[in-house]
């Protein structure tokens, strides 16, 4: 149905509109603000992700850094690969993130407005700090595009 004009009815089978993230979202790999861009790098093709979330030493949220941030430093650059990842990372408040309770459709809207793969899953920390967030998950264009799939497939 999803090729199709969508009615009334069809929407409440729409999963997009009614799932939501803490359904479906997978688990988060995750590195320190000290860990090297070799380390990085290597955790990359060990973990078959495209990107590591990174947080500080109380688990809180600190940046993210991609494939393309990592290939952007190391190119022509030698002694790049020693640099902490904190140096290269895209930081907070820059961060895209969702929450748990959060639908899957926003999830989805945000990783296409934001042109990017995936995002973090947050709830907030308990340091009392406004806008401390941990990272509980992580959903990206491949979960949705499986669930998706896999509604179909149900049909
Ligand atoms: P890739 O580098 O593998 O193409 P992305 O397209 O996801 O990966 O990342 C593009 C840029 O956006 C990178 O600089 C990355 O640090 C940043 N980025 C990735 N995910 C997020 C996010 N959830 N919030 C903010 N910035 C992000």
């Amino acid at each position: 149905f999803l090729g199709k004009r969508r009615t009334r009815e069809d929407e409440s089978k729409l999963p997009l509109l009614d799932m939501k993230v803490g359904d479906l979202h997978g688990v988060p790999v995750i590195v320190r603000e000290t860990t090297t861009i070799q380390e990085a790098v290597v955790s990359l093709f060990l973990e078959n992700v495209g990107h590591l979330i990174v947080t500080d030493e109380q688990g809180r949220l600190a940046g993210i850094v991609s494939r393309k941030d990592l290939l952007k430093v190391t190119l022509g650059n030698a002694t790049a690969s020693s640099m902490p990842v904190s140096f290269i990372m895209t930081r907070r408040p820059n961060i895209i993130t969702v929450s748990p309770e959060d639908s899957v459709l926003e999830a989805a809207r945000k990783i296409i407005a934001h042109q990017i793969d995936s995002l973090p899953v947050v709830v907030p920390a308990e340091t009392g700090e406004e806008g401390d967030v941990k990272v509980v998950g992580r959903i990206s264009k491949t979960n949705i595009i499986k669930m998706l799939l896999d509604t179909i497939a149900e049909e």
